[in-house]
């Protein structure tokens, strides 16, 4: 049987290889609808071209006269309720949009009842008890995108559900980015050509900055306790942020591992490309046919690891206190980095800025438990403008596209 597939965030780096990924095992995947900003027609008609969906939706309302110019015979949807529709459009809906604005897939997906594919882990960082209330929805799955998290997702499958949890830790691995090894005052001066020069990954540039800030990391230790926190039992352990643990592996081999109880690590291995992620998701509880990211064992010559440096890299420690303080904390946390990594791209500030940008941000930022998507909405639009205002920029913000 044919599954129909959804990709949100279709011209970006997920996009792309969601596409490669799907035209991999032909007659295995059909790929229904598409969704992407707008800003690049050249690149979303060529995707049309190539997979023919029935749907195509425009985010950015200001290109949606252009494309339907563009796309003749397609169905086309726009704004960002229309991304949203993409949702309850296919069996799985890949969220591979960047940023904040992948919120409201994420939650069309889960309350469609549908399988999400998320790549979006703002959507699960900023909107935390929101995701977890949608995800609640009969029929409703998450499989994870991100490579580490995909790898946690298959680590846990050698758990034993139905006894005590004998999770005794859940280790995130951490490229180190462009930047491990340097100190503090070694980065001072570092440029955006710099930081976008990633060792193993390539990935947008939005990522890209975060991984060598090391607040992707940080997020996605968010994002582990999203997705697979367990409060302390009876018996065995709970899974809280002192249960997760954050190494740096620089060949980026091992995407992560869970320890168990009995002093057993498991670690997922393979070679850094998010087709395997992105094919894993797609597949599950299956296994993809297509050997995205095999080890050559014949030239594998080393593993490293090393503890992160939480002095040069303060990222890392903000969003653990983001995380625990909960509510709304990491969805400011989310927004003042967006916004502090635009201005640090557009050449406003400094790589070293952004995290005391952050770092300002999240002290004054209103506590809160967000109880629906507006108040997310509201605890991000606040973190932006408190975030521009330390940058002495111009509000409002760009705002979620
Ligand atoms: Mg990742």
């Amino acid at each position: 049987m044919t599954t129909t597939v959804a990709l949100a965030g279709s011209t970006g780096s997920i996009g792309t290889q969601t596409i490669e990924v799907v035209a991999a095992e032909p007659g295995r995947y059909e790929i229904t609808a598409l969704g992407a900003t707008g800003r690049n027609l050249d690149q979303l008609a060529e995707q049309v071209e190539a997979v023919r969906p029935k749907v195509v939706a425009i985010a950015d309302e200001s290109r949606v006269a252009a494309a339907r110019e563009r796309l003749p015979g397609v169905e086309i949807r726009s704004g960002t309720d229309g991304l949203a529709s993409l949702g309850a459009e296919a069996d799985v809906c890949v969220n591979g949009v960047v940023g904040f604005a992948g919120l409201r897939v994420t939650l069309a997906t889960l309350l469609a009842g549908k399988r999400l594919a998320l790549a979006n882990k703002e959507s699960l960082i900023a909107g935390g008890p929101v995701v977890q209330r949608a995800r609640r929805t009969p029929g409703a799955e998450l499989v994870p995108v991100d490579s580490e998290h995909g790898a946690l997702h298959q680590c846990l499958r050698s758990r034993d559900e139905t006894g005590p949890s004998r999770v005794a830790a859940l280790v995130l691995t951490a490229s180190g980015g462009p930047f491990r090894g340097r100190s503090a005052a070694d980065l001072a001066e570092v440029t955006i050509d710099d930081a976008l020069a990633h060792p193993t990954w390539s990935m947008g540039p939005k990522i890209t900055v975060d991984s060598s800030t090391l607040m992707n990391k940080g997020l996605e230790v968010i994002e582990a306790h999203e997705l697979f926190g367990t409060p302390a039992g009876e018996h065995g352990v709970g899974i809280g942020f002192d249960e997760i643990d954050v190494v740096v592996h620089p060949q980026s081999v091992v995407h992560s591992m869970v320890t168990y109880t009995d002093g057993s690590t498991i670690a997922q291995l393979s070679m850094p490309t998010m087709c395997l992620p992105i094919g894993y998701a797609l597949a599950w509880p299956d296994r993809s046919a297509a050997p995205f990211g095999a080890i050559d064992w014949a030239t594998l010559s080393r593993l490293d690891f090393e503890p992160p440096d939480l002095g040069a890299f303060p990222c890392l420690g903000l969003a653990y206190a983001a995380g625990r303080a909960g509510g709304v904390a990491p969805a400011w946390l989310n927004a003042a980095n967006e916004e502090a990594v635009g201005a640090f791209l557009d050449g406003h500030i400094a790589w070293a800025d952004i995290a005391a940008i952050c770092a300002t941000v999240l002290d004054h930022h209103e506590a809160g438990v967000p109880a629906d998507v507006d108040d997310v909405i509201d605890a991000d639009r606040m973190a932006r403008l408190a975030a521009r205002s330390v940058m002495g920029l111009a509000s409002p913000a760009a705002g979620p596209a």
